[in-house]
């Protein structure tokens, strides 16, 4: 173990936290970048009534960097001491870093959407359904808007939909209308729906063999969704990837080096058992 004094320690607070794999993928990175006892990551389960005392202990033990996950990423605003443009934008800070007790947040869920998306297609005037309205979905409507996209918001509460299509200038529907994305070029699921059952958010027949199909799910590795565009002969891409490349953005956020890509998503892989 190579664990010292000097070891620069990084965690993820959220609840439930047990089955995350940001541990997993992130020390594979500082292994593969030679960071090996410079860095180490761990998991703290922090529930909601304790999230400003964990706050607290972050800024005063001197941790690193900070992964915040659900249901932390709204609240945790309120509590750092900056916030990037970014996440101020989309609403929501998923990393913290921490300079000698300053506390500056960040949203790199976004640039993981995009990046997942850009391995495939260039985003810029396709026309993109994002399914959900929720933190997932916040992340993705940004990250596609930015790049030039023209989004649909479909969500089961309307409102949902419609607040946040109103913050992102977009069009909004229920999820009863999704034989509307037979036209779409990109279909984002940023619901929990295929999250650990086998169910789809979206009917196999409003799907089409030119579309990329992307689940922000990663549990199962392969959803309902992403089998039956699959087997039209869609382009997909998995939730992993998105898990991927926003983490890679926060161990640059962290470290300062450049993410290890291979190593980080052959982990992901690893801890989803997925090894091949
Ligand atoms: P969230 O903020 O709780 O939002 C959940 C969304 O799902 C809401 O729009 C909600 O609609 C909708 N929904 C929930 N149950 C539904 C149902 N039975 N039928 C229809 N819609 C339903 O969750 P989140 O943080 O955005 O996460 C969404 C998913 O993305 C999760 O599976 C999460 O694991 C995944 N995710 C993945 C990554 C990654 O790196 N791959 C990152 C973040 C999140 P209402 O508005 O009607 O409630």
């Amino acid at each position: 173990m190579k664990i010292t004094s000097k070891t620069n320690i990084c965690i993820i607070i959220g609840d439930p936290i047990e089955n995350s794999l940001s541990p997993q993928m992130h020390n594979a990175g500082y292994v593969a970048s030679g960071l090996d006892g410079k860095f180490v990551f761990i998991s703290a389960k922090a529930e909601e009534k304790d999230l400003n005392g964990a706050i607290e202990g972050i800024r005063s033990l001197g941790i690193r960097g900070v992964t915040v996950t659900h249901p932390h990423k709204i609240k945790v605003m309120t509590l750092v001491d900056e916030i990037d443009s970014v996440a101020r934008k989309i609403g929501a800070v998923n990393t913290i870093v921490n300079n000698n007790g300053k506390l500056t947040g960040y949203n790199t869920d976004c640039i993981g959407v995009q990046l997942a998306l850009e391995e495939k297609i260039s985003i810029n005037g396709k026309t993109v359904a994002v399914l959900g309205a929720g933190g997932a979905s916040c992340a993705a409507t940004f990250g596609v808007i930015e790049k030039g996209a023209k989004v649909t918001i479909f969500n089961r509460t309307l409102v949902h939909a419609k607040s946040l299509a109103t913050d992102f200038k977009c069009e909004f529907r229920s999820l009863d209308n999704l034989e509307e994305v037979k036209n779409m070029d990109i279909i984002i699921n940023a619901t929990t729906i295929g999250m650990n059952e086998d169910r789809s958010p979206i009917d196999k027949k409003f799907l089409n063999s030119k579309q990329i199909v992307f689940d922000a799910v990663y549990s199962p590795f392969e959803t309902m969704l992403l089998r039956d565009a699959k087997s039209i002969g869609a382009t997909i891409i998995h939730g992993t990837e998105m898990l991927l490349f926003q983490g890679a953005a926060q161990f640059e956020l962290f470290t300062g080096k450049k993410a290890p890509i291979n190593a980080m998503r052959k982990a992901i892989m690893k801890g989803l058992k997925y090894e091949n």
